[in-house]
């Protein structure tokens, strides 16, 4: 089975929280590689975990995900070049 960007999307939290099956956590590093999108939702996604984690009061915006998922379908669709 091949990842696609959104199979990587779905199973990003479980990445950082290291919850992932073994062999979905080989084939999300493999994505991670060669696809500079999910490298920077990652990154972006990592910060915003750190953020959290210095805070423990702050929680993450209502619909956060679904607006992160909006912006990478516009960036899938509008690639930066
Ligand atoms: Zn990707």
């Amino acid at each position: 089975m091949v990842l696609n960007c959104k199979h990587v999307w779905d199973h990003i939290s479980e990445y950082l929280d290291g919850t992932l099956d073994p062999e979905m956590l080989d084939q999300v590093k493999k994505h991670l590689e060669h696809c500079e999108i999910c490298s920077a939702v990652l990154d972006s996604t990592r910060n915003i975990l750190i953020l959290t984690a210095d805070d423990r009061t702050f929680s993450l915006p209502v619909g956060f995900s679904e607006r992160l998922h909006d912006r990478l379908e516009q960036a899938l669709r509008n690639p930066p070049d």
